[in-house]
C-alpha cells in the first residue's frame, strides 16, 4: 500500500501539466547566451547551427546521419516523399496516435491502413499488422511501408516488426516524435528502423522553443535526396530544383537551443524515470500503471494510467480539477474515427483495443523536474477519484 499524506488545507496552486519554465531555470542563461550568438551573426536559416546539432543528434542517437527540418509532420512527410509514396500504395499505421502519423500518408493520396494496438504496450501489435497486410493485398494495394509509433515514448517492438517488414518487403519507419533519447536493449531509438523521425514541439522530450523535427538513419544514400526535399528539391544548383520538394528546415535559432538542451538530456531522462517510478510505489496498487521491462528505457513524454472505463476516468479527471491537477486524455478519439480518416481501411478483425483504451486512458502531469512533494499531491487527487467512483 502507497502511503499518501493528506492534502493541506489552503488550496494549492494549480500545476502545470508540463513545467517548462522548470528547465529553464536550469540552463536559461546558456540558452539565451546561445540565442543572442544567433542574432549577433545574423544567419537565421541554415546557420552553422543546423549542421553542428545535426550532428550531435546524430552521435546521440547512435545514428550515422541526421537530417533537421521543420516540424516532426514533415519529418515524416519527408520521408514518404523519399520513398516516392503514391496512389496505390498502403502504409500500415497504428490508429491509436497523434493525426500526424496518418496524415503523411493521405497527403501523398496513398492509403493509411490502421492497425491494432498491444493494450499494455500501447504500441502496434504484429498480429494486427499481419491481418492488415493481408486485408490490403487483398484490396488490390502495394504494401510499401510501416510507420510504428513509439507511444508515450516507448520504443515499438521493432525486433518483430523488422522480421515482418522484411518478409513483405516494407520500408520500416519509427515515428520517435515521443521517444527520441529511448531505449531497446543497447540501441537508441534512432537506429531500429530504415528511417526515424522525431519532433522538436515543445512539449516532446526533447523540445525546442517552437517548431522543430528531424529525420536519423543510417542509409548513406537517403541524406542528399533528403537534403533537397527539405528545400524546394534543390538539385547542386540551387535554382535547378530536381524533384518536388518542401520548404522545410530547422531555424538556425532553434538549433542553438537544442544543442544547450541535448547536453543535459541524458540526465533529464534519468530523471524523468525517477518521476515515472515514483508514479508507480503511488499509485499501482490502485489503477493500471503502465508496463515496464529491463530491457526497455522510456523516455516518457507521458505518464499514461488506465481507469475502470470511461466513466471512473470522468470522475478521477473531476477529482484531479478540482485539486488543481491537470490531466489529458492522448487519445480520445482514433484516427480510423476521425471524420477525416474514417474511410481509410484497418485490420478486418477491427481494433478492440484501440477503442478499449480511448475509453480508460488518462496521462497525468510529466516532466522531469516534478518533485515527490508534488506527486504526492497528484497521485493523492487521482486516489481520491478512484475512491468516489
Ligand atoms: C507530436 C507528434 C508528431 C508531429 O510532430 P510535430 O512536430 O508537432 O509536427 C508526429 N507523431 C507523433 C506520434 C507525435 O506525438
Amino acid at each position: 500500500m502507497a502511503v499518501v499524506k493528506p492534502l493541506s488545507r489552503e488550496d494549492p496552486e494549480p500545476l502545470p501539466f508540463i513545467d517548462l519554465q522548470a528547465q529553464r531555470k536550469r540552463i536559461g542563461d546558456r540558452i539565451d547566451e546561445a540565442m543572442a550568438r544567433v542574432l549577433a551573426a545574423g544567419q537565421y536559416v541554415l546557420g552553422p547551427e543546423v549542421k553542428e546539432f545535426e550532428t550531435t543528434l546524430a552521435q546521440f542517437a547512435g545514428a550515422k546521419h541526421a537530417i533537421s527540418c521543420a516540424n516532426g509532420t514533415d519529418a515524416l512527410l519527408l520521408v514518404l516523399m523519399a520513398e516516392d509514396i503514391s496512389p496505390g500504395d498502403a502504409v500500415f499505421v497504428p490508429s491509436f496516435t497523434f493525426v500526424a502519423t496518418g496524415e503523411c500518408v493521405a497527403l501523398r493520396r496513398a492509403t493509411p491502413v490502421f492497425v491494432d494496438v498491444n493494450p499494455r504496450s500501447f504500441n502496434m501489435d504484429p498480429a494486427s499488422l499481419e491481418r492488415a497486410i493481408g486485408a490490403a493485398k487483398r484490396a488490390g494495394l502495394r504494401p510499401r511501408m510501416v510507420i510504428a509509433v513509439d507511444l508515450f515514448g516507448r520504443p515499438a517492438d521493432y525486433p518483430v516488426l523488422r522480421e515482418i517488414a522484411d518478409r513483405h518487403g516494407l520500408t520500416l519507419v519509427a515515428d520517435a516524435a515521443q521517444s527520441f533519447g529511448a531505449k531497446l536493449g543497447k540501441a537508441r531509438v534512432g537506429t531500429m528502423a530504415d528511417y526515424t523521425t522525431t519532433s522538436f514541439f515543445p512539449a516532446k522530450p526533447l523540445g525546442c522553443y517552437g517548431d522543430g523535427g528531424a529525420i536519423l538513419t543510417d542509409d548513406g544514400t537517403k541524406v542528399e535526396p533528403l537534403l533537397s526535399l527539405r528545400m524546394h528539391g534543390k538539385g547542386r544548383d540551387q535554382y535547378d530544383n530536381v524533384r518536388i520538394g518542401l520548404n522545410s528546415r530547422l531555424d538556425t535559432l532553434q538549433a542553438a537551443i537544442l544543442i544547450e538542451k541535448l547536453r543535459i538530456f541524458d540526465s533529464e531522462i534519468a530523471m524523468r524515470n525517477e518521476v515515472a517510478a515514483r508514479y508507480k510505489t503511488l499509485l499501482s496498487d490502485i489503477v493500471v500503471t503502465p508496463e515496464t521491462n529491463e530491457s526497455c528505457i522510456s523516455v516518457w513524454a507521458q505518464y499514461t494510467i488506465l481507469l475502470d472505463g470511461a466513466k471512473a476516468r470522468e470522475v478521477v479527471q473531476a477529482s484531479c480539477a478540482a485539486a488543481g491537477v491537470p490531466t489529458a486524455i492522448y487519445y480520445a478519439t482514433p484516427l480510423h474515427r476521425q471524420s477525416g480518416y474514417r474511410e481509410f481501411p484497418a485490420d478486418p478483425s477491427g481494433l478492440p483495443h484501440t477503442d478499449w483504451l480511448t475509453e480508460r486512458v488518462l496521462s497525468l502531469p510529466m516532466h522531469p523536474y516534478l518533485d515527490a512533494q508534488t506527486q504526492q499531491r497528484i497521485a493523492h487527487a487521482v486516489r481520491a477519484g478512484v475512491a468516489a467512483h
